[in-house]
Parts: structure tokens; sequence; C-alpha cells
């Protein structure tokens, strides 16, 4: 390797330059992301024989040989060696993928595994950036935070052919990592893990790591969190005593809202593990789904990024992103990684798959094993249903187990009616709500849960 020190590098890179965007006016060009079906990037522990310390490999095009405005496909492969690592780690390393290409002046890293999303800004091609040099970087980085990495070799990959080649092995390690997590069950353990590494693009956001719900990246699980903070006490995993269990259905524990509140700077004093309503966990941006609340059935839906048509809510993925990201609680949106579909704490609080009422057909197909059987044909997916206004009569159609909470609504309303007192005409009460004033004249938000608003004419008017 050439490049011996970042200084060498053309253009800067440090954790400064972590959060920055590019957006597509300043971009030349994009590395994977939604436009490309293959992309992945992967990290491999390997013998010492089999990694050349030091060596970038560019197959394919390079960054300047493809016009301005291209879409590519894209493949990282980090190979590594050293007498201290174990396969434990392999997780952990490769997610860091994510904050070094950050750290490069005019470079962006989104998502994870097999669906990244890398942009290069025109500046940064302009100064001379190429592949190799980003190669150069990740070596550095890695080598200059793990100083157990005695060799490492990476790989950059632009060519179709390859990527789509090595894609393959990819999805084969990602599972076989996720197979050593199943069966571990939350209540096994007095301990759970935080990650703080999506904190540059979502200032208040920890993700809250259990055996049963992994990471809404879906790169991390228990167990590579445990790894990592075992091995990198400072880094951005870090063990989180459970403390008591407030709401065993909810998933509430003291020691979680502690934690919250701590890296959320106060902003939120508690999350719930297991439900999307009241104090749901925060999603960052990286989550490789969303679940939504569709009021119109009292059921959740729910799209992840593979999917590019319209959600039957009528919203895409990409601006229900916009709704769920930034490391807010937003009730109603939520991220998470889909590996949390495959546990029995999946929306337990929230009916679990017995209130799920919409999913894309991909993502039914990958959680077929998982979802109990009376209720799997139940679940419309894009196939049957597009429109929410169809909806209701299909889940009545087949006898949705969500259908239930509308008679048991139904009787409550009821009752509550048979309570109100009766008002002669004239009589009736009025209730009037507190002025609002939105602060800049900027947009409101209004997100209104199990509400049922009755109104004859609805004026909203500008305050001149
Ligand atoms: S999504 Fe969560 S687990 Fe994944 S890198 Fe970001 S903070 Fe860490």
């Amino acid at each position: 390797m050439s490049v011996k020190s970042l200084k060498d590098l053309p253009v800067e890179v440090g954790v400064v330059y972590e959060g920055e965007r590019i957006r597509g006016p300043d971009m030349y060009i994009e590395l994977g992301g939604p436009k490309s079906d293959y992309k992945f990037e992967l990290a491999l522990v390997k013998d010492e024989k089999d990694v050349e310390d030091g060596k970038v490999s560019v197959v394919g095009k390079d960054i300047g040989d493809f016009d301005e405005g291209s879409r590519v496909p894209f493949g990282v492969l980090i190979e590594v060696y050293g007498k201290e690592i174990e396969k434990d780690l392999e997780g952990i390393l490769e997610r860091r993928v994510h904050d070094f290409i950050n750290y490069i002046h005019g470079m962006m890293h989104l998502n994870q595994r097999y669906d990244i999303w890398c942009r290069v800004s025109k500046d940064a091609k302009s100064s001379g950036l190429k592949l190799e040099d980003v190669g150069a970087a990740l070596i550095l980085l890695y080598k200059q935070e793990y100083s157990f990495i005695d060799k490492i070799q990476i790989t950059l990959i632009t060519d179709e052919q390859e990527v789509k080649k090595h894609r393959e092995g990819a999805l084969k390690a990602y599972e076989a990592r996720d197979e050593r997590i199943r069966g571990m069950k939350d209540e096994e353990v007095d301990v759970f893990y935080g990650c703080s590494l999506c904190q540059s693009f979502a200032p208040n956001h920890i993700c809250i790591v259990s055996p049963q719900r992994i990471s809404l990246c879906g790169a991390l699980s228990w167990l590579d969190c445990r790894a990592s903070a075992k091995i990198d006490p400072d880094g951005p995993n870090f063990p989180v005593e459970k403390g008591e269990c407030l709401d065993e259905m909810k998933g509430e524990f003291s020691g979680i809202n502690e934690v919250i509140e701590e890296y959320s700077h106060g902003s939120n004093e508690k999350i719930y593990m297991y439900s999307m309503f009241d104090y749901p966990h925060t999603s960052c941006g990286c989550f490789e789904a969303i679940a939504f609340y569709l009021p119109e059935v009292d059921g959740i839906g729910m799209v992840d990024r593979n999917f590019k048509g319209t959600a039957v809510n009528g919203l895409k993925f990409s601006t229900m992103a916009g709704q769920t990201g930034g490391g807010e609680q937003s009730v109603g949106f939520l991220g998470f990684g889909v590996l949390w579909m495959q546990s029995d704490k999946f929306f337990k609080a929230d009916g679990g798959w017995n209130r799920i009422v919409w999913m894309p057909s991909y993502l039914k197909e990958k959680a077929k094993d998982h979802i109990p059987g009376d209720v799997y044909d139940k679940i419309p997916t894009e196939k049957e249903i597009t429109e929410i206004g169809d909806l209701k009569n299909y889940l009545q159609e087949k006898n949705h187990p969500v259908v239930a909470r509308w008679v048991e609504e139904e009787e409550v309303e009821e009752e509550k009616e048979e309570s109100i007192p009766a008002y002669e005409a004239g009589e009736v009460p009025v209730v009037t709500a507190p002025a609002m004033t939105v602060p800049g004249g900027g947009g409101i938000k209004l997100i209104l849960i199990n509400a049922k608003i009755y109104a004859d004419k609805v004026i909203i008017k500008k305050v001149e």
C-alpha cells in the first residue's frame, strides 16, 4: 500500500465528515443504492496465509471511468487476520464500514449488508478520489481503530457479474450469522446491548439490541454487540443492564429507560421493546423495514426497503422513512430489522401477527415459517390489496383476527354512547381546543391514534 497516512489521500478523512449528506445535484456517482439490484458489504476473518496486508483490489471500473450520474452495482469485501480475532467479530467489523466510509469527505454510506447505498460527490471526484483511495482509507481506519487486526485486505467491486457472484456468498454468510442467535430468549440474559453508531445522523438515537430483537439495521445481533463491547469497550457498543422488568408484555425495563434518557439527551424517557405505540423504540434511518399503523382497520402494515411500489397507505418506503427516522419517537411508525419477525416478541404487546394486516409478498415469503398458520392466508400483500379502501372488506371476508378488535371497540363505543347524557336541541356542549402556534409558519404533523372524529364540516384557514 503506497498510502501511509490519511493525509496522503486526495480528500480529507475524519470523523468531522460523518453525517455529510450528498444530495442528487452534488452527486457524481451512486454505488449500490435502491436503483442497483446488486450490492453488498462483507467482512470475513481469514487464515493468515490468505490475507495480504494492505492490499487494495478494484474489480471493475473506477469512479472516474463512469459517466456523471451513474448508478452502479457495488461490493465491499473486507478480509482480516489477527491472532485474537474470532469469527464472532465479523458482523461488528463489517458494520464499521458505515462510519469509516462516512469519514471520507465527499462520500456517503447508508444501510448495511445486502443493501448498501453509497454516493461520491462531484467535488470528491474532481479532487481525484479513486476506489483505491477508498480502500486505502478503510485499511488505515480499521488498523487505527482495532489494534488486534494484524493483516487486512480490501476488495472493491463495481463489475456487475462479480458483485452478483460475491453477493451470493455474502447472503449465505449473513444467514449463518443470524442462525447463531436463533433460539436465545430475552429472559435468559440480564444484559442487553446499546449501539450509538448512528448518532452522527440521528443524535438522540441508540439501538437497544436484545437476543430477540435485532438492531434496526439488521446488521448487529446481541451476540455481535457482546463481542464488540468485549473487545472494544470504548467503541459504539456497550452493555445495558436490563434492571427491573416494569412491563413484561410491552418490554419495558428500568435499566433500559435510564440509558435511553441519557443517550437521547433527555428527549425520550423510556421505550417499549415490543410495541410500536406510546413509547416506541426510536428509529435512526438505517432500518431494514418500517411498520405503520392503519387507523382505518386498527392494524399494522409493514414495508421493507426492497419494496419499490406504494404501500397500502398510499405511501412509498422512502416517504415513510422520512416520517420514521431521525431518532425521534414516532408513534404510528417504527423502523425495525427484519429478523425481528422471527421472534415471539414481535409486536408482542400490540397483538403480534394477529395485528399485521398488510405486507409486501416478498417479505411475507421471507417470514413464512414464522407467521402462525391460521393467520398466514389472511394477511394481504400488494398482490391482493393495493388500496386502503379495499382492505377492510378483505380482512372481514377472510375473518382476519383484527376484525375481533373492531367488534370489541364497537361494544365499548356503544357502552360509552349509552352513558352519554342526552341533550336537548341547542344544549349540545361545545369543546374548544387550545390555539396552536406553529413556529416559523412551518408544516405541522398531527398523528391521531385510536381517534374517531365526526364533523359536518372542517375548515382550515390561514391566519393572515
Ligand atoms: S442501526 Fe442501530 S445497531 Fe445499526 S449501526 Fe445504527 S445504531 Fe448501531
